[in-house]
């Protein structure tokens, strides 16, 4: 891993005030328009404070570390992951909350990732970006930042009050498994439409305690640092061809595959189909069953065209969402020993996933 670049950007007098480690991936939120370029250059967050002077008003102590290399989220990969994950472990003790800003197109798989990689979290991790650049006018960047910044830093009874991953944007706070990009023109870009919001910020930050993961006081951080990307997403749609299926399933090495269904769980039921995924069951592959559909869930055997999927054995993903299972996938196809206690946590919540 490459050195990061860190400083101190803010520190308080008070002896109780929270700490907060930023830590800065690239993304739209930190660029800014460059006049001689014409271009969207990375933000230098050294001069964070010119940007966003409101920060100087918090009374609580703000170190920012940079990657080496900011990246637009879509160049984002399983390494990437394991190095926030590793900076996370590295600072925990010394930091009560932190913010990770990110580019919004692969937020809700990186957010879905360190749920998984961070076990026995007990502390804020908000996932933040924006719609426009901290530099333009109308920006979302300033209010984005701001609040996560707030949330990451806030305590209650000493507690952190979010000890969870989440995706802080446009007034909510989502848990960062349940969340997906569905918009890229408006700001409120992501929704989980299975799972409430954590928190919606409007004059005052309103938190939904009956929803937020309770504070485990005896618990410890264990940080993972493998996913495996010998996996694949199988979307279907009406009139695929055998020859496209049996293409992706015979994908040398694959070890599993999210299977985008219709509806509850719905597939076609033609005997070829439900052949080739029947032989890439028996051959050891996992094939996971998500909607196409945003909200409700997987029920496999509620129609005919879905019971067949749970007799050859595909397995529910129930409500999770198409980012939340594949990155489970690479988390638990990498960690656990055998592909049978693999099977048996992806049928089960592991870190407030799926309902
Ligand atoms: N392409 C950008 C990224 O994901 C978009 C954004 O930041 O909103 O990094």
């Amino acid at each position: 891993m490459a050195a990061h670049k860190t400083f101190q950007v803010k520190t308080s007098s008070d002896p109780n005030a929270s700490s907060v480690m930023l830590i800065y991936t690239g993304g739209t939120l930190g660029m800014v328009f460059n006049e001689d370029a014409q271009t969207l250059v990375p933000f230098d967050f050294e001069q964070i404070l010119s940007q966003i002077p409101e920060i100087n008003k918090f009374n609580f102590n703000l170190t920012v570390t940079s990657f080496h290399k900011l990246i637009d989220s879509a160049n984002v990969r399983p390494d990437h992951w394991i190095e926030m994950a590793s900076l996370i472990e590295e600072n925990y003790d010394n930091f009560h909350g932190f913010v990770i800003i990110h580019g919004t197109d692969t937020m809700a798989y990186s957010a879905s990732a360190l749920s998984y990689l961070l076990e026995d979290l007990n502390k804020p991790v908000i996932f933040t970006g924006a719609q426009l650049p901290i530099g333009a006018i109308r920006t979302d960047a300033r209010e984005n930042l701001i609040t996560a910044l707030e949330i990451a830093a806030a305590r209650r009874d000493g507690r952190p009050v979010i000890p969870e991953v989440c995706i802080f944007f446009s007034n909510k706070l989502l848990r960062g498994n349940r969340a997906k990009k569905v918009e890229s023109a408006q700001f409120r870009a992501f929704e989980s439409k299975n799972y409430p919001a954590l928190a919606t910020c409007g004059i005052k930050i309103d938190y939904d305690f009956n929803v937020i993961k309770p504070f485990q006081p005896y618990s410890k951080l264990k940080v993972y640092k493998k996913m495996d990307s010998r996996v694949t997403i199988l979307k279907l749609f009406p009139g695929i061809s055998k020859e496209a299926i049996e293409a992706i399933l015979t994908i040398e090495g694959l070890r599993g595959v999210v299977l985008e269904t219709y509806g509850s769980g719905n597939a076609e039921t033609s005997s070829w189909f439900i052949e080739s995924l029947h032989k890439a069951i028996v051959s050891g592959i996992v094939i996971y069953n998500v909607s196409q559909c945003n909200g409700g869930t997987v029920m496999q055997g509620r129609y005919e065209t879905s019971k067949h999927l749970q007799d050859i054995g595909v397995l529910s993903g129930r409500d999770l969402t198409t980012e939340a299972a594949i990155t489970k996938l690479m988390f638990l196809l990498a960690n656990q020993q055998n592909i049978s206690d693999a099977k048996r946590y992806l049928m089960r919540s592991i870190r407030g996933e799926m309902s």
